[in-house]
């Protein structure tokens, strides 16, 4: 079981999209399972991924149902064998540490840096991805861009000896 959790914004809806191959997985469990943040599940052979969205993460408000809402993701991130944790490839903000915040540190936590086709100077993310990485232990650092199917079979490779 993989969980794929962002800011709003990254991409993970398109990644979501591009790694289910059709759209209409994505949405169907919406209504059902919003406030669990679980806005899709798909089932590959041999790997299950969970789609964890993000309102319950802007933490704005910091109300007592939105720490509620946190702990549910928190919670369901314990559970699962991988977290893909999606940024925009070289960039890195407030919104995107408070996600990061939530993942519990003993779950294996991949790096994905969407948006690879925006970054015009792919030297500047070595030092950036530098940067990430004392953040936090990554197991892999995957740069890609979610509209590339080619990066996303990778991301599938890169993923199944966690699982
Ligand atoms: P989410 O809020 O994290 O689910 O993000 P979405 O999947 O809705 O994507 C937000 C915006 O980023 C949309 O306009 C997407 O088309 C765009 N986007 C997603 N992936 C890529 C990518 O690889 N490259 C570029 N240039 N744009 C992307
Ligand atoms: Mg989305």
């Amino acid at each position: 079981m993989v969980a794929i959790v962002g800011r709003p914004n990254v991409g993970k809806s398109t990644l979501m999209n591009a790694l289910v191959g059709q759209k209409i997985s994505i949405t169907s469990r919406k209504a059902q399972t919003t406030r669990h943040r679980i806005t899709g599940i798909h089932t590959f052979d041999d790997a299950q991924f969970i789609f964890v969205d993000t309102p319950g993460f802007q933490t704005q408000h910091s109300g007592a149902l939105n720490r509620s809402l946190n702990r549910a993701v928190t919670s369901t991130l314990t559970s699962v064998d991988a977290v893909l944790f999606v940024i925009e490839a070289g960039r890195f903000g407030p919104d995107d540490q408070k996600v990061l915040d939530l993942i519990p540190p003993s779950a294996p936590t991949l790096l994905v840096a969407n948006k690879l086709d925006r970054v015009n100077d792919k030297k500047t993310l070595y030092p950036f991805f530098q940067k990430m990485s004392a953040l936090r232990e990554f197991k892999e650092i995957v740069p890609l861009s979610a509209k590339h199917v080619d990066d996303v079979k990778r991301l599938l490779d890169t993923v199944k000896p966690y699982l």
